[in-house]
């Protein structure tokens, strides 16, 4: 296996799989994919699994960034528990020595969580920082402000293999096609699938 540099967090999305596409050398990237107890988390990883076989990487760790019982959490994926999911991710890229973890997190023209995003980032690398003084961590943000329309046209220049994503809130064989999530990504999915690929 070669020497691994870059972690991508994946979720198992459109911005996961498109994080991926975008790396300049797929045979150094590594995955890590954290379970967060979603309704449509069997789904989520088995989407990360079909992007990892398209990019042939192999080095994937999924882990559960949490230790509390399901029942007992209540998952805030903009709050404190983005911070800890972050700094899992980073402790998990420093530990095999990559200098660059990807965080395709995407907050759209929403100006105040494109800001919180950048803090938590500049201060999970400061924390990093403090057990590994002169070996910087970059944590690199490519869709942090961009529109959802934004990240398509990026899914489609970078010939990302968007079938391989999962967008749906809930755990089925295929998109449900009537929640937020597939009401929102829909389309941009479909744009961002290269002409003449049908049946994706
Ligand atoms: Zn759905």
């Amino acid at each position: 296996m070669a020497d691994i540099h870059t972690i991508v967090m994946n979720l198992g999305d459109l911005a996961g799989v498109t994080a991926l596409a975008i790396q300049t050398d797929p045979a150094r990237v590594g995955i890590w994919h954290p379970r967060l107890g979603l309704p449509s988390g069997p789904a989520l990883t088995q989407a990360m699994t079909r992007q990892t076989e398209v990019f042939a990487i192999d080095h994937v760790t999924i882990v559960d960034p949490f230790y509390e019982p399901r029942s007992a959490m209540n998952l805030d994926p903009a709050g404190v528990d983005a911070s800890v999911v972050l700094l899992a991710a980073a402790r998990h890229a420093v530990k095999l020595d990559c200098g660059k973890l990807v965080w395709p997190i995407q907050c759209g023209a929403e100006y105040d969580a494109v800001s919180m995003a950048l803090q938590r980032a500049q201060l999970v690398t400061h924390l990093i920082e403090l057990d590994l003084p002169g070996e910087p961590l970059v944590i690199d943000m490519p869709f942090v402000d961009l529109t959802d329309q934004q990240l398509g046209e990026i899914a489609l220049h970078a010939d990302a293999p968007v079938h391989a994503a999962w967008w749906c809130e809930y755990d089925r064989k295929t998109p449900c096609g009537g929640c937020d999530s597939c009401l929102r990504w829909r389309s941009v999915a479909d744009a961002a699938v290269p002409p003449g690929l049908v049946g994706r």
